[in-house]
């Protein structure tokens, strides 16, 4: 009895001093009770902001809330071929400045973002060619799993613009939840392969294995 009671007091504590100790320490299956923010950088439509805020609750079955807009920061700007934010930047950018009222945050810019592209992520070797890789001009990135992402209207033009952009945000948040790219062609998580066109010919689905790895099978 005296072993079972402290196992308990030693499993009570170890849990207390990692929640002191990772505050943003949180499951990264959605649920319920999982809420996103929106996080607008600078003049990014209200409008769009909010048209994203309803796709995304309705898609992933959540909580969505919109922040009010902040700067882009000034140690994500890059211009090595044009003006620019570098992704990462911004991703770690929104995951400091979280608070315990939401799990997930997306941001949100018209501003064009980049980021490096590398043949082989563990040396950090640069994909050939380097000029064109060293500043790769992206629509949106999401870590996986994580707590940020963003997504930029920069590149999506007139055309599909509305699907493009919602595909995009649930994409780059299904990394977020977990989600790996996924060989299954109706899936919003297949690999955009560096073309649009990947993203214009999905439909705005998960696959059910992609469903149930997220944590849709919970409810
Ligand atoms: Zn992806
Ligand atoms: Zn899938």
């Amino acid at each position: 009895m005296k072993k079972y009671f402290t196992l308990v007091s030693v499993t009570i504590f170890l849990i207390t001093i990692t929640l002191i100790l990772y505050p943003n320490f949180r499951s990264t299956v959605i649920n319920a009770k999982t809420i996103v923010a929106i996080q607008p950088f600078g003049e990014f439509s209200s409008t769009e902001a909010k048209i994203i805020q309803e796709e995304i609750a309705e898609f992933y079955h959540l909580e969505v809330t919109v922040l009010k807009p902040v700067e882009l920061p000034k140690n994500a700007y890059i211009n090595m071929k044009s003006s620019r934010y570098r992704a990462d930047t911004l991703i770690r950018f929104l995951r400091k400045n979280m608070d315990s009222n939401y799990n997930f945050v997306i941001g949100l810019t018209d501003k064009d973002i980049s980021t490096i592209k590398y043949s082989n992520k563990s040396t950090k070797k640069i994909k050939e060619p380097n000029y064109k890789y060293a500043d790769w001009g992206i629509f949106g990135l999401g870590f996986m799993p994580g707590e940020s992402c963003i997504v930029s209207t920069f590149r999506l033009k007139e055309k599909n613009f509305r699907s493009r952009f919602i595909k995009i945000c649930c994409h780059e948040l299904g990394h977020n939840f977990g989600l790996q790219h996924c060989s299954d062609k109706t899936c919003i998580m297949q690999d955009a392969a560096e073309t649009i066109k990947t993203i214009d010919n999905v439909q705005l689905n998960l696959c059910n294995s992609c469903k149930k790895k997220v944590g849709f099978h919970k409810y």
